[in-house]
């Protein structure tokens, strides 16, 4: 570890009295965020440091953005900015509750915050939903990002005809899209250079995408379903007979109609009937008020049964699917449910299993047998909500969070309890031989990615093993 370069950072902060200072679990968009808020706030000294369990920062805009969309990783410049603001360390390579406990982080930290993000998967709960080629969305994601968690996994595309992707959210557009595109288009993103490999010997011809509900009530925002409908090498088709909307649907849009998504995707898919069954070679059969029931297979995946939906509203005004008791079976070798994250539950942090996020109230993690707040223990973006929302959401959502910290933060003295200076916590580090990587280790990898990138004409080329990462980082 580099900890000239990180007692360095800190040294202005050091003749200021009693910084306010925090450590951050998580450096995606909503850890971040937070961070940016702490640092530019006037009239108060504060020192940030931020931890990341891997040696690079940016979590799901590095790992989950899918690689085809670049232009949403721009947003990486502004963390740049962030992370040149004076009281700013990052610690990757850090896992929280292994290489340090909650009861070391408060000794050496006034307020800690967490925003790990919701890391695992909803589950479908039917029969068959763990046979080989049945996974979750998430790891397919992260294995085509380069994931040093999933960079081991093996797709085999090459004998699969026919993918069926569970759920009508964004990261269903993203893994369609990445399935259906052509691997000309695909080497020139910062796709896993595996994956590429992967892709390019693909058989897949066929891919469902199965929506529970409706076109009017899926969760896909236009910009995802437009671009689906104009992929070269693909065409999006659709059931006429899936679009038509009945009373029930009606009701829906009028109610929702402010929030314009809802109409527009449809017409989007309306349009889509005229091409028929177009001229591409590949297919992507959006199907709709469709669940899994079962997936089928002995060894492995064979197909999925689907028991067909109708929408209905119910006695809470909420508007869902209800099987209808008509199955039929789509025969398929890979199935990716893609119904949502959840959070991890964190050691000695509280958890709420039903919902996968850390108990809080607007930020302040609260104990859920008092429903009282712990002291000093805060939470922002998706481990505070859910999985909701773009990039961009979390920053309003930092922002409140941190507005929590500073108000509790002027009903203590900064200095109390804390019997550490500010690199107290590398020496700890040192001691325990975590091989911590600060933001320049960070900026040594993105040089080395960016190069290996440039030869092959891709933004970058990622390096996937956490072996190769603290590599570049010395
Ligand atoms: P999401 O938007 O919440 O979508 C989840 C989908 O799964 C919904 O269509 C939901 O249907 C369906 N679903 C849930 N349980 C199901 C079940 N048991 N059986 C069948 N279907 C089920 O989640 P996401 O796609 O994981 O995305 C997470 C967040 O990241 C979202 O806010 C998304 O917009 C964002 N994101 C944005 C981008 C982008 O901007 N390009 C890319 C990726 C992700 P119901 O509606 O019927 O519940």
């Amino acid at each position: 570890m580099s900890v000239e370069q990180h007692s360095s950072t800190n040294s202005k902060l050091g003749s200021v009295s009693n910084p306010l200072r925090v450590a951050v679990f998580g450096a995606g968009p909503a850890g971040f965020y937070a961070v940016e808020e702490l640092l530019k706030q006037d009239g108060r000294t504060i020192a940030v440091d931020l931890f990341d369990r891997l040696p690079t920062p940016y979590g799901l805009v590095r790992g989950g953005v899918a690689p085809d969309h670049q232009k949403i990783k721009a947003v990486i410049r502004q963390y740049e900015k962030t992370a040149a603001r004076p009281g700013f360390r990052f610690f990757g390579n850090v896992t929280f509750g292994m290489d340090f406990s909650l009861e070391e982080v408060l000794a050496h930290y006034h307020q800690v915050l967490f925003t790990t993000g919701a890391e695992s998967d909803r589950r479908m709960g039917i029969p068959g939903e763990d046979l080989p080629g049945s996974y979750p969305a998430t790891i397919f994601v992260g294995w085509y990002n380069g994931h040093p968690d999933y960079r081991d996994l093996q797709f085999d595309l090459s004998n699969a005809e026919r993918v069926a992707v569970v759920g009508n959210g964004n990261v269903a557009m993203d893994v369609t899209r990445v399935l259906a595109r052509s691997v000309d288009e695909l080497a020139k993103t910062d796709i896993a250079d595996y994956a590429l490999e992967v892709l390019r010997h693909s058989t897949v011809k066929e891919i469902y995408l199965l929506g529970r509900r409706g076109p009017a009530q899926a969760a896909f925002t236009n910009p995802e379903i437009r671009e689906l409908a104009e992929l070269q090498g693909a065409d999006l088709v659709v059931r006429p007979e899936e679009l038509e909307l009945d009373e029930v649907n009606r009701e829906f849009l009028t109610l929702h109609a402010s929030e314009q998504t809802h109409q527009r995707n449809v017409d989007i898919l309306v349009a889509q009937i005229a091409k028929g069954e177009g001229t591409q070679p590949r297919k992507i059969r959006a199907r709709f008020f469709v669940s899994p029931v079962e997936v089928l297979g002995k060894d492995g995946v064979e197909g999925l049964r689907l028991e067909k939906n109708r929408l209905i509203k119910d006695q809470n005004g909420v508007f869902k699917a209800q099987g209808a008791g008509v199955y039929e079976e789509i025969p398929c070798q890979f199935v990716f449910r893609s119904i949502g994250y959840k959070g991890h539950r964190l050691p000695g942090v509280p958890f709420d299993e039903r919902n996968g996020i850390i108990p809080n109230r607007d930020g302040r993690v609260i104990d859920p047998a008092t429903n009282a707040p712990l002291p000093r223990l805060y939470v922002a973006g998706w481990i505070k909500r859910g999985p909701s929302g773009v990039i961009g959401t979390n920053k309003p959502d930092a922002a409140a969070t941190v507005q929590a910290m500073l108000e509790d933060a002027d009903h203590y003295p900064a200095s109390d309890g804390l019997a550490t200076d500010f690199n107290a916590v590398i020496a700890l580090l040192t001691q325990k031989q975590v091989r911590v990587v600060t933001f320049d280790g960070w900026k040594r990898i993105d040089q080395v990615e960016i190069a290996a990138g440039k030869k092959r004409s891709k933004p970058r080329e990622k390096l996937t093993t956490i072996a190769e990462l603290l590599a570049a980082a010395d």
